[in-house]
């Protein structure tokens, strides 16, 4: 569009707009595909370089080359100021984007009766964009922080703070496709007449039961993953042999009675069932919470493996 508006008496140079316009294209596409900061920074860099020598490239098209310097340099520092990250890479990209603007035009500049106007807004300009640049990348950071924590608490149990159910599904499915020989089991754990501790000591008193009941589900778990999986319900996702599943859902339930909230003895119940390719994971589930409910018939604080020969 530059070109329409210029001296018509003028010729460019061919190869070098097609250097200048190439030029922005691929350090756009570089910015755009980058995965690293790096790569992201340099894309960023280029890119203000190369408009920057696209709009050098006008500048003999227009009456008065020089004038053009101070404005067009001033617009290219402020308008870029928020695209990167971090005031040093501004500043080296500022003074390339000044030194290529003003190539050619420096002693004309410099004899101007205007010479110190002229450094004045050029200083200006860096300076604008430098406070841009801090205002942004603190921006940046503040919205990064969020973010990170947010989706920190997407996965996490408002309540108990180990894994939630969102966590815990993600995880299981990763397990139900992991091709191993190694085999997988999940434990459904429920926590015995919780109902009556709410009912007698309170929901406070529940609370706190939840919490250190999910505490010392996690300890006694580690490393292997657990969340809660709403209300009292929890889940192990436990990796090794039928007979260590048993021994490893028997610990839990010893474990968790040993635990006294507030005057309270809590026992736990587990069905274990095993995760496999071929059933999956909402029949590893129902198979799961069948075991559960006969431990919980067959008496409560146990646990109950469902065969996988039967
Ligand atoms: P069972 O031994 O058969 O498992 O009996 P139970 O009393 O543990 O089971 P039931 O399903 O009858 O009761 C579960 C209770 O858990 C009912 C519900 O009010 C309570 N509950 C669910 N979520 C929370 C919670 O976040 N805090 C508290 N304090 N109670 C909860
Ligand atoms: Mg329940
Ligand atoms: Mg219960």
């Amino acid at each position: 569009m530059s070109r329409a508006f210029a001296n018509p008496n003028v010729s460019f140079s061919a190869p070098g707009t097609a250097v200048a316009v190439g030029g922005i294209v691929l350090a756009m596409g570089m910015t755009y595909a980058s995965r690293g900061v790096r790569t992201d920074a340099l894309g960023r860099f280029a890119c203000a370089a190369f408009v920057a020598l696209a709009f050098h490239s006008n500048l003999p098209g227009t009456g008065n080359p020089a004038f053009w310097v101070l404005p067009i340099g001033v617009a290219i520092n402020v308008a870029m100021a928020p695209v990167f990250s971090g005031y040093f890479n501004y500043l080296v990209s500022a003074l390339v984007v000044w030194l290529i603007i003003s190539r050619g035009a420096v002693s004309m500049l410099m004899s101007s009766p205007d010479r110190n106007w002229i450094l004045l807004f050029a200083l200006a300009a860096l300076a604008l964009g430098l406070l841009l640049n801090l205002l942004f990348t603190q921006e940046r950071k503040k919205t990064f922080l969020v973010q990170r924590e947010l989706a920190r608490f997407a996965y996490k149990d408002a309540l108990t703070g180990i894994a939630n159910r969102r966590s815990f599904m993600l995880e299981i499915n990763q397990y139900q496709d992991r091709p191993s020989s190694e085999e997988f089991w999940l434990l459904l754990i429920d926590i015995d007449d919780f109902k009556q501790i709410n009912d007698t000591a309170g929901h406070d008193t529940g609370d706190e039961v939840l919490v250190a009941v999910a505490q010392a589900i996690e300890r006694s778990a580690s490393p292997h993953p657990c969340g809660r999986l709403g209300g009292e319900e929890f889940g192990v996702i436990f990796s090794g042999n039928q007979q260590s599943a048993n021994a490893f859902a028997k610990d839990i339930c010893a474990s968790v009675a040993t635990e006294r909230v507030s005057g309270h003895t809590v026992t736990v119940s587990i069905g274990v069932a095993g995760i496999a390719e071929l059933i999956g994971v909402q029949e590893t589930f129902r198979l799961a919470d069948r075991a559960l409910y006969e431990a919980k018939r067959l008496g409560k604080n146990r646990c109950v493996l469902v065969d996988p020969e039967a």
